[in-house]
């Protein structure tokens, strides 16, 4: 039997193993949500919602333990782990309900309504920069939509994954939730199988492939992917107030969040000031592992991206950009926190997303070409201006699904959590996200 080892990305100690699934257990696992599914589908929805309130209900029980294995099998501190673990309870409870609201029968006319049906069984294909998080969006509209769900965790967070499952299998009927483990080859299985629905969060290369597969027997699809989320900070902006988000978004969770800040462009007239105030900030934050005191910068997730964001510094130092704070070639498992200036098209930092605690500040004249450069990316997920009473205008001209003033993207509430461009296609939140998981039925009487 082929095991999938799971590691700490802070020292490299392996922290357990989970038994990779093959062909021969797919097709078992695959038979067993059919059956499942015919259950499932039958019982009222206000049944479906209480059983899935009632297992994140056990799920909290465990928070203690679970957030410290999501610390030590993602990297991030014990305090966002905590975070995500007890948001995760609670989203799905709100979830739940919402998406039960948004289930609901609508007359159309005196004989005719739109009904909200399963489409039967959902693949549930997560990341790992937050294992629970990610998984749960998709995972909870899916199953009170009445579809039986098959998630595969991502392979480096299988552990978290595994946990979770089997606490909510305690109150679930049978094989309603199943897990599969694997890398992207297993995905491919899953994708390529006969079910109903593919629900994906991750990169837009996979993306790609994913939608290819799915082609074959038009699989629906839910695709919430990469970003390259730019910043504009106007001459009129809260320098300091600014300079604070540029920091915390581009470092949050070590810059390993789809929404991160990757790209800001300030106002030459307030540049320095700005500069100076954002190296000043990022200069407070410092990196370590998830358990030791104060640290808000964990390790990154595995070699391979931290070469690669390591080659998007390296990249920008050696076509002209300044490096303010931080090494061009760091020691892994960290990337200490870096503050790059005067970037220019050309650069990695500005065409992908670099996905670390990079800030990456370019200088502008003109307002049009900024906002030219901001939406030069073929992402198109989050996008964020900081100024005075223009910025609400300037906002209006960015292309991006999620778009904010003077503050994060993604005010919460059940609010869609939507990429636009390459940023996917396909979102959860809304009445209009949780219907994604359904089939539209018209019923005439
Ligand atoms: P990834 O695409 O490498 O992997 C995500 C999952 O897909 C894993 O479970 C992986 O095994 C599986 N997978 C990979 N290739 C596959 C294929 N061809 N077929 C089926 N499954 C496949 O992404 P990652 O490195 O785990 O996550 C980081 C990416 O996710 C970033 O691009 C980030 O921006 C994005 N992300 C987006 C959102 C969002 O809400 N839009 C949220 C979190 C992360």
């Amino acid at each position: 039997m082929k095991v999938l080892v799971s590691y700490n990305p802070g020292d490299d100690s392996v922290l357990g193993e989970v038994p990779v699934t093959d062909a021969g257990d797919y097709q078992r696992v695959l038979k067993q949500a059919r059956q499942a599914s015919i259950g499932w589908q039958a019982m009222p929805m206000d049944n479906r919602v209480a059983l899935i309130r009632e297992a994140f209900g056990l799920v909290d029980g465990y928070s203690d333990n679970l957030a410290r294995l999501l610390s030590r099998e993602m990297g991030k501190d014990l305090r966002r782990s905590m975070g995500e673990v007890k948001g995760a309870v609670y989203g799905a409870g709100v979830i739940a309900g919402n998406a039960r609201q948004a289930l609901q029968p609508e007359p159309v006319s005196a004989r005719e309504r739109v009904e909200y049906q399963p489409l039967g069984v959902c693949g549930v294909i997560s990341p790992w920069n937050y294992p629970l998080a990610m998984a749960v969006n998709l995972m909870v509209p899916a199953l009170v939509a009445g579809n039986v769900v098959i998630f595969k965790p991502s392979e480096e967070t299988p552990l978290i994954a595994d946990h979770v499952v089997q606490i909510l299998n305690q109150v679930l009927p049978d094989n309603v939730l199943q897990i599969i483990h694997g890398d992207a080859e297993v995905g491919r299985m899953l994708v390529d199988s006969d079910i109903d629905i593919v629900a994906f969060t991750g990169s837009r290369r996979a993306g790609k492939e994913i939608m290819q597969s799915a082609a074959k027997r038009l699989t629906r699809l839910v695709m919430e992917l990469g970003g390259n989320d730019p910043m504009l900070v106007l001459n009129d902006a809260d320098l300091q107030s600014a300079a604070r988000f540029a920091v915390a978004s581009s470092f949050e969770n070590a810059g390993q969040m789809c929404t991160s800040t990757e790209r800001i462009y300030v106002d030459s007239r307030v540049a320095e000031t700005f500069e100076q105030q954002v190296v000043a900030i990022a200069r407070q934050y410092s990196v370590g592992q998830w358990n030791t005191p104060r640290v808000n910068i964990g390790p990154i997730i595995n070699s391979r991206q931290h070469q690669k964001i390591t080659e998007h510094i390296s990249d920008a130092v050696e076509k002209g950009a300044r490096l303010l704070l931080g090494e061009t070639a760091p020691a892994g498992p960290f990337i200490p926190p870096t503050v790059l200036a005067d970037i220019t098209p050309q650069m990695l930092t500005e065409q992908e997303e670099t996905f670390g605690p990079v800030v990456a500040i370019s200088r502008f004249n003109d307002l049009d070409d900024a906002v030219a450069r901001a939406n030069a990316s073929d992402y198109g997920l989050g996008a964020v201006v900081f100024g005075g009473e223009d910025a609400a205008a300037v906002a209006s001209r960015l292309q991006a699904g999620m778009v904010a003033v003077n503050q994060g993207v993604g005010a919460g509430g059940d609010s869609p959590w939507v990429g636009a461009k390459q940023s996917g296609f396909g979102f959860h939140g809304s009445a209009a996200g949780h219907r994604q998981f359904a089939q539209l039925r018209v019923m005439s009487l």
